[in-house]
């Protein structure tokens, strides 16, 4: 037995070193590539994947995981071998259930469909992209057949970022969220603006970039074993447990977008750097689901970072540095510009109350039309009456409405959006989990330490990497199932007290 985990552990990790190869051109490409690289680059990119998908769909594989299901089935559930061959064998069924003609179909249909959106968005297009968008449903209810069995046709999509999670779950989680925000929102936009034009002031690129490494170094991110490049949309990105890379923007007139930005991919990265070294170069060395993975970079960004006792620790600091723009800006000012709410069209500058809307609202929409009850050309229209409904706002075309995002135009539609919304839910009950064992934290926060906030997430959550899907880590950190209600406690202390709700 020990021979053949040995050589699944080697196969394993060539398919491993083939993806953090990709990883490390992606990420060349997205910070310093010059654009001359970029017909190379996207062959070079797919050369490495073919050859990791045909590794790892290797019959030898499946063959091996047969023979090791006895010693699997010998160990406890939790131990490092038993999990590596369950966790393998979970995604050796998703590779090798999709025909590699099928696949190639996807690849050819996504890049096309993703050139054709990038045109039309600014052009206002949508009738370009429509025959696109009806071919990329099709192609996604025929990979959701390649695993029959299935409640709702979203399940096996919704399944390859946030494994377990079903739709008609997270459709009543997300109507009950919907039920508590949309007169939340009602609530907050009747009463005042805050005022935020103290972010929209000149504030130097190097200055921005420097006090942002400040905090996450705080924060307990390790240079040693990462590194911070812009780009154009920040990400996170990891070669190995010892290389976990971040990115971000800068914008000059407007503060918020580098430091949140940075908050946030430091958090993915927080995460992926507190998985036990052990697990490196194996399927476990990563974050367990997309809404996991969002839990951490919300709950450094938003719970801690847009907090009031971390600001009473580092708003002095940041006068400090910008003395000019902010030296006549009271800390209560700043804090509440940070953390306006509005109505607004476009989900990825929407407030933490508000950003649950836009994200439901795309949810819902590819739900209806992976079931065949909304037909494309009815999309445009769709959106403007559920934002009306939600938002009260409408856009005035379909380049802030239905072409916002590129998810829908990037191959398959379905299982892409959820994520966000659950990461924002879980960011709350781990928090409160958190505090309700240690409740120094938010005194510590307010002195800028960090460090037991962070043992106890790298403790329950990511020593661990994807040993256990969503729910199970949900369970064993709360006793319990995925639930809003921390997160609605969340938002109305935080914004109660912001505004009279
Ligand atoms: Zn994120």
């Amino acid at each position: 037995m020990e021979k053949k985990l040995q050589e699944l552990k080697t196969r394993l990790l060539e398919v491993n070193d083939l993806n953090s190869a990709t990883a490390v051109l992606q990420w060349d490409q997205s910070t310093y590539m010059p654009p001359g690289g970029a017909a190379a680059r996207g062959r070079q990119m797919a050369t490495l994947g073919r050859l990791a998908h045909e590794k790892f769909t290797d019959p030898a594989i499946g063959k091996l995981l047969d023979e090791l299901r006895p010693y699997e089935e010998s160990l406890p559930y939790d131990s490092d071998d038993a999990s590596l061959i369950r966790v393998t064998r979970r995604a050796y069924e998703k590779a090798t259930k999709v025909p590699p003609t099928l696949l190639a179909e996807v690849y050819a249909h996504s890049a096309a469909a993703y050139q054709t959106w990038a045109k039309a968005r600014p052009e206002n297009d949508f009738a370009a992209v429509q025959p696109y968008l009806e071919k990329g449903i099709e192609y996604s209810r025929r990979i959701a057949d390649c695993f029959p069995g299935y409640d709702h046709i979203a399940d096996p999509l919704i399944d390859f970022s946030d494994e377990g999670m079903k739709a008609e779950t997270l459709r009543r989680i997300f109507t009950e969220l919907r039920r508590e925000l949309v007169p939340l929102v009602q609530a907050i936009t009747a009463a005042e603006p805050a005022d935020d034009s103290c972010l929209h002031q000149y504030f130097p690129e190097d200055k921005q970039l420097a006090f942002g490494l400040e905090i996450i170094k705080d924060y307990g991110y390790d240079f040693n074993r990462g590194r911070q490049d812009k780009t154009h949309h920040p990400f996170m990105t990891k070669f190995s447990l010892g290389d976990v890379r971040i990115t971000t923007r800068v914008k000059e007139n407007d503060l918020s977008e580098a430091l949140f930005s940075t908050l946030h991919e430091a958090g993915h990265a927080l995460y992926e750097q507190g998985i036990r070294m052990e697990l490196d170069g194996t399927p476990l060395a990563g974050g367990t689901s997309s809404g996991v993975h969002e839990s951490q970079s919300r709950l450094w960004e938003n719970l801690v970072g847009r907090s009031r006792p971390f600001w009473q620790h580092y708003y002095p600091k940041l006068q400090a540095v910008f003395p000019n723009q902010l030296g006549n800006v009271s800390l209560d000012t700043f804090y509440r510009a940070i953390n306006k709410v509005q109505r607004s069209l476009i989900r990825t500058d929407a407030d933490e109350v508000t950003y649950n809307l836009h994200v439901m609202i795309r949810f819902d929409l590819e739900l209806a039309l992976l079931e065949g009850k909304l037909a494309v050309k009815d999309l445009p229209d769709a959106w403007h009456a559920r934002y009306e409904e939600d938002l009260g706002v409408r856009a005035p075309d379909d380049r802030d409405g239905v072409l916002q995002d590129v998810h829908w135009y990037g191959g398959l539609v379905g299982g892409a959006f959820q994520g966000y919304t659950l990461g924002n839910i879980m960011s709350a009950l781990f928090f409160e989990k958190a505090l309700e064992a240690h409740p120094e934290i938010s005194d510590e926060i307010g002195r800028g330490e960090f460090g037991t906030l962070l043992r106890w997430l790298q403790e329950n959550i990511y020593q661990h990497g994807s040993k256990f899907t969503a729910d199970e880590l949900i369970e064993r950190v709360t006793g319990g199932p995925l639930t809003i209600e921390p997160y609605i406690r969340y938002l109305r202390h935080k914004f109660g007290e912001l505004y009279p709700l």
